[in-house]
């Protein structure tokens, strides 16, 4: 049993997991709690939107579809692996259920899977689910051929272990719609990829690493330091990695920005929505941000911070302050140039928190020279 996040709480969870989430206008007003209950909270809920590749799911999710009105879930998972939040509160997305899984996952005591739920679609006996549990519809045409991104799975696995790890529970909190109800089939697949045991392997594994963890990494040993013959001078590394999706930076609410391509060496470790790019280094970068939003006395802060590798409190840098533009609606451009020492056991961050109003960051860019210490 827990209490729900609060909105803010949920935004930040996600994006701690290092999601791209995108904030639909209206989203946080977006509920059924004059219907009904909303918590307390026991678990999360998984489906399929049976939307074909064309199309987005995400105004469907927030507005209803036929005569279910929306939002039909708090979080619309698109094939991209973006997140869209569409409702927080009471959603309609798990309806009536069987209690013994309900009990089932209170307690997280099954084995690979909740048991067989036994109560028919309009059945007495059975439970409303729509204020126990998050839900997520994740974009697929449910016929069980249509075939899922792998960076969208990776997002089920992300949003999924957030919820977990910020309500304080295990993988066995989350389910699929079809361990709830047993007319439902969602999520289908063509093979294993959204079994719910699978499903809950992947979220309890990284449930284990700190949430900015990128699966196929481990923690590096430390460096051994680079024996460098006397007068000799390491030649300086490039860092290069940019983000171009929109992301909504809410006031007062720092964000630490993932960078999702990294253009000097190709598919790498970095460019794959991990936050943390240097370590065991001293540095000069330049930071490029793009960004609106902001009138002119309003204000973005800028920071860099030093991850310890082994968790912990981030030590964070001085901050700089990049002012907003008269109207608010207009992109500030702005370069700034950081200067640093990184330890060999911290990786660098850079976080960013609008003061004042709440803005979109479009664009961001690191790039620079670092010499291993
Ligand atoms: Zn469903």
């Amino acid at each position: 049993m827990a209490t729900p996040l609060t909105a803010d709480q949920l935004v930040r969870a996600l994006r701690a997991e290092g999601l791209t989430v995108i904030e639909v206008p209206g989203w946080r007003q977006n509920n059924r709690n004059h219907k009904g209950d909303w918590g307390p909270l026991h678990g999360v809920m998984l489906h399929h939107t049976v939307t074909p590749k064309t199309m987005s799911a995400v105004s469907m999710c927030f507005n209803g579809s036929g005569d279910l009105p929306g939002p039909l879930c708090h979080g619309v998972i698109r094939r991209d692996g973006t997140v869209h939040l569409v409702g927080y509160g009471r959603a309609n997305h798990a309806g009536s259920g069987d209690p013994a899984v309900l009990q089932a996952v209170i307690k997280e005591n099954y084995g690979s899977r909740p048991p067989a739920t036994r109560h028919h679609q309009g059945s007495k006996g059975a439970v409303d689910g729509n204020p126990h549990f998050w839900g997520f519809e994740c974009e697929n045409e449910g016929d069980g051929v249509d075939p899922w991104p792998a960076v969208q799975v990776e997002a089920m696995v992300r949003a999924s272990a957030a919820l977990c790890r910020a309500q304080g529970w295990t993988e066995k909190s989350t389910i699929g719609h079809l361990e709830w109800s047993d007319w439902k089939s969602d999520p289908k697949g063509p093979d294993n990829v959204v079994s719910m045991p699978s499903l809950r392997t992947r979220i309890a594994t990284r449930l284990t690493h700190p949430a900015n963890w990128t699966p196929g990494t481990t923690p590096k040993p430390p460096a051994p330091k680079p024996t460098t013959p006397a007068g000799d001078t390491m030649p300086p590394r490039l860092t290069w990695l940019t983000r171009a999706e929109d992301l909504t930076l809410i006031p007062g609410s720092p964000l630490t920005l993932y960078w999702t391509s990294e253009p000097s060496d190709g598919p790498g470790q970095h460019g794959d929505g991990g936050s943390t790019f240097l370590q065991g280094a001293l540095y000069t970068i330049e930071l490029d941000l793009e960004f609106s939003g902001l009138d002119g006395n309003e204000y973005l802060s800028v920071r860099t911070l030093n991850l310890p590798a082994a968790g912990g409190t981030p030590v964070p840098g001085g901050s700089v302050e990049v002012d907003g533009r008269g109207d608010g609606t207009s992109l500030v451009k702005r370069t700034l140039t950081l200067t640093g020492r990184v330890t060999a056991d911290s990786r660098l961050a850079i976080e960013v928190t609008t003061q004042g109003a709440t803005a979109t960051l479009e664009y961001a860019r690191v790039q620079g020279l670092s010499w291993a210490l």
